[in-house]
């Protein structure tokens, strides 16, 4: 089952709780046999970037593209290992290190009329801005906010401050697994009479 459009499917998702979640969300039912690749086109990484109001200066190249999703994919088993309260995996963790000492990312503050940061001037610099937000939060007391999708098929991550959310913010997830509780509550309840 499922009626969601194309288009629905291909559309970015900002409701993760910060833009390094919403990174990873760029893939859609990530486990599953056939995942959405949201990333699909440099252009697309450009419209994402702006969104995020990191747009840096030297719009994204095909280059630039390919390094995001290599990002996205060394933070997604990070996360879910912070998650299920794991140890980080060794080349994941290794890969991000090798990523941040070679982009260092200094905080230039402008004053405006509101705090503002120097925008990234590359690709490289939003992602690595990007890569020092996941950082600061799989390592600071907040991790203990991020939860995991419990569709099987799309685990995302994202923040849970209440422990209320059984499934992220896609209102798919959520009636995808209502459906299924459902059936099987009716199964067992079948089973039982
Ligand atoms: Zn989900």
């Amino acid at each position: 089952m499922d009626d969601d459009t194309r288009d629905d499917r291909m559309a970015f998702r900002f409701d993760c709780g910060a833009t390094w979640l919403n990174l990873l969300a760029t893939s859609g039912r990530t486990f599953s046999t056939h995942p959405v690749e949201r990333l699909a086109t440099p252009e697309r990484l450009a419209e994402w970037f702006d969104r995020c109001e990191l747009a840096p200066a030297r719009p994204p190249g095909p280059h630039d593209l390919a390094e995001a999703r290599r990002l996205r994919e060394i933070l997604r088993p990070l996360a879910l290992a912070t998650v299920d309260g794991d140890p980080p995996p060794p080349g994941p963790a290794a890969d991000l290190a090798a990523l941040l000492a070679a982009h260092p990312d200094p905080v230039h503050l402008l004053t405006r009329h509101r705090l503002l940061r120097e925008p990234p001037t590359t690709p490289t610099a939003a992602l690595a801005r990007i890569a020092r937000q996941a950082v600061d939060h799989l390592t600071g007391p907040e991790r203990h906010d991020l939860a995991v999708c419990g569709e099987h098929d799309c685990r995302a991550v994202f923040t849970n401050p209440t422990g209320r959310r059984r499934w992220c913010p896609s209102p798919a997830c959520a009636s995808r697994g209502r459906v299924r509780a459902l059936r099987a509550r009716r199964k067992a309840e079948t089973a039982a009479e």
